[in-house]
């Protein structure tokens, strides 16, 4: 095997949004990053059409802000909870007002549309290398990590050209997989997936509107336990159904035009739309049980995949590659020690989990076919107790931070808007922050200022009043950030900076 061989710092298998996303936060950190990928384009058929402001807020963080919000809309207009009869038993509001990550809590687009950005955004990158129609076939990890002078331990790819069909290889320190819901690097790696009950296809029916039609502009979800269905505004002229398969349903028959257009029927004509696809998807809603395994590493669909009930799949595996991304480039770029990998699973893991859990939920909710059951779920909804939606609370499991109870560590700090005009990210870049009073950070212990350098930190002595209030309402002298915005901790006293600062990863 070719000892001398270039090895790039790290190699992404896969080029959907997660690995773009992970090519895009990686090329800005200055990493070597290769990234292969089987097909020749985008994935062409619409998948997500919602994401998250954390998303938005991602994505700002590699230059790409502007980018997305061209391509895409806030959800202003909420979803509308609709019963067999047509009768409206419950509307959750929307908003385009700016929420906590300094973007609107919810936008809806088209994902080629998003992925073409990502894509777009990679080629401002000569550390980055994309090599399209390019398969990995197979994997070897170095059996040691002893390095010699000439070769720096890592992994080797087996590469097809898909167009030659030609093989060849190639080396990274570390192998990403963000290789899709199939994921040969998960299926080499071994790891088991944990089934969290819902398995079910629904059928998915695009149109692009060829002039007005009378639809509503914000989401339905006709729960009718004859067919349910959802409707979605998605954007510009998109417009979205989802629609449940049912067992005496012939999959065959339901995705021919006739049927799919006499399913519609009551909203919209074929003369009225183009339809760009319908596709029976089974959702599924799993989980991977190790996302790392020594220089291999999983993102995003690879390992979890969800029914798309709250639309966050894609957010999961952004966020996985937000979470990856700063750890990845401590280690190669600042020697941090390579056991802060092992805190992407911990302190990932348990939130997409809860997710899952939740869109399984909301599935069987909605997925109601009994029409007793429905009644009841009807009143339920009527009587404004419907025992789903509130997402799970935006904290990491056990991992690099600083967890005491009642702090916020681990939780993603706000992004106010700065006295300036500029959103608080733009001011701190990628970088972990350490935003304090003067005093506190002035009484620092010289090994914890060091620490603070090492760590390549920002330091923020005179806050912006929006920081300032932050720390009043925490009663706290100084916060520690992540270059995630993840909070590390926070500081109510010389003692505590000292020791939350043990939590930013540097060299041993
Ligand atoms: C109907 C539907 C609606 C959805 N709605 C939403 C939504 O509203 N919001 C949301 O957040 N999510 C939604 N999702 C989920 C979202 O589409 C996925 O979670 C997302 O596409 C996963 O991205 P990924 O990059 O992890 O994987 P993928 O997009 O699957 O990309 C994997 C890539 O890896 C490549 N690859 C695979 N094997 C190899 C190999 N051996 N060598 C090289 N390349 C390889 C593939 O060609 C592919 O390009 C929806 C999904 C569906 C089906």
């Amino acid at each position: 095997m070719g000892r001398t061989m270039p090895c790039h710092d790290v190699a992404i298998v896969g080029l959907g949004p997660t690995g773009a996303t992970l090519a895009n936060l990686l090329g800005a950190a200055g990493l070597s990053v290769l990234v292969l990928e089987k097909e020749g384009g985008v994935f062409p058929l619409p998948r997500a059409i919602h994401f998250d402001g954390e998303v938005l807020r991602i994505l700002q963080g590699v230059g790409l802000r502007e980018q997305a919000l061209a391509i895409a809309r806030p959800g202003e207009q909420g979803m509308h909870f609709v019963n067999g009869a047509g009768e409206t038993m419950l509307i959750r509001g929307g908003s385009a007002a700016l929420g906590p990550h300094g973007c609107a809590n919810n936008y809806y687009f088209h994902q080629p549309e998003l992925e073409a950005v990502l894509r777009a955004g990679l080629e401002r990158f000569l550390n980055v290398q994309v090599k399209l129609r390019h398969e990995v076939t197979g994997l070897s990890h170095d059996a040691h990590d002893a390095s010699d002078a000439n070769n720096a331990p890592g992994v080797t790819l087996n590469v097809r050209d898909t167009t030659t069909g030609q093989g060849s290889t190639m080396r990274a320190r570390y192998v990403v997989g963000c290789d899709g819901a199939r994921s040969p690097v998960r299926q080499h790696m071994g790891s088991a997936m944990l089934d969290l009950g819902l398995r079910q296809p629904w059928l998915v029916f695009d149109v692009v509107l060829r002039q007005p039609v009378d639809l509503p502009a914000y989401t339905v979800q006709h729960c009718d336990p004859a067919r349910p269905m959802t409707y979605c505004n998605v954007v510009g002229d998109r417009r979205r159904w989802e629609i449940m398969v049912l067992p005496g349903d012939d999959r065959e028959a339901l995705v021919q035009p006739a049927s799919l257009w006499r399913l519609v029927a009551p909203w919209v004509r074929p003369e009225q739309a183009r339809l760009e696809r319908a596709a029976i998807y089974t959702f599924h809603s799993v989980i991977a049980q190790g996302w790392r395994q020594g220089r291999l590493l999983l993102a995003g669909d690879a390992c979890h995949q969800t029914p798309p009930f709250l639309g966050q799949g894609m957010c999961a595996g952004i966020r996985d590659a937000a979470n990856l991304a700063w750890k990845l480039e401590a280690v190669l770029l600042r020697q941090a020690p390579d056991s802060l990998l092992d805190t992407y699973e911990s302190e990932r893991a348990p939130h997409v989990r809860a997710l899952i859990e939740l869109a399984v939920r909301l599935g069987n909710i909605i997925q109601t076919t009994d029409p007793a059951l429905a009644a009841e779920r009807d009143a339920k909804f009527r009587a404004g107790r419907p025992e789903i939606f509130e997402l799970p609370p935006q904290v990491l499991g056990a991992g690099a931070f600083d967890a005491q109870p009642g702090s916020p560590a681990g939780r993603p700090f706000p992004q106010p808007r700065l006295h300036d005009g500029r959103l608080l990210d733009e001011l701190l870049g990628r970088r972990s922050a350490v935003i304090g009073r003067p005093a506190a950070l002035a009484a620092a212990a010289p090994a914890t200022v060091e620490r603070w350098r090492l760590a390549d930190a920002m330091v923020i002595d005179q806050p912006d009043a929006p920081l300032r209030d932050w720390l009043d309402a925490q009663e706290a002298q100084a916060v520690i950030l992540r270059p995630d915005r993840y909070i590390v901790g926070v500081a109510r006293t010389g003692h505590d900076l000292d020791r939350i600062s043990q939590h930013l990863p540097v060299a041993p």
